[in-house]
């Protein structure tokens, strides 16, 4: 490659830098709306948690174990903590309950210590 074409392909970048990401988040997004979907019908399209079909409304979240990779952007992730599909409420329920098998089980207990007959 000359010179003249590096500096042209440089330019050319600066140029459409912009485009040439949107391109990728539009690739991105399009691969990660499949690699959600084949998951979900492998669930029954149904919540892993709840079985809810409805999502509401932030949609469906592709649960990851936190513990392990801490960011949002999956592509930083590394690929081998990612679980199920969730609907938004039980997302930000495990959340609550910090993850933790055994709290979410005392809290279960709990509710159905205090249900009535
Ligand atoms: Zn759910
Ligand atoms: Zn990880």
């Amino acid at each position: 490659m000359s010179k003249y074409d590096r500096e042209y392909q440089r330019a050319w970048y600066q140029e459409n830098r912009e485009k040439v990401c949107e391109q990728r988040r539009e690739i991105y997004r399009a691969k990660r709306k499949l690699l959600v979907k084949a998951r979900l019908e492998s669930q029954g399209n149904r919540c892993a948690i709840c079985g809810t079909v409805a999502p509401g409304e932030r949609g469906w979240h592709f649960d990851h174990d936190a513990r392990c990779c801490k960011y949002r952007d999956v592509r930083r992730r590394c690929g081998g903590c990612e679980r199920g599909i969730l609907c938004s409420l039980c997302n930000v329920a495990i959340g609550m309950l910090q993850e933790d098998a055994q709290v979410m089980r005392a809290a279960a207990d709990y509710i159905e210590t205090w249900a009535r007959e």
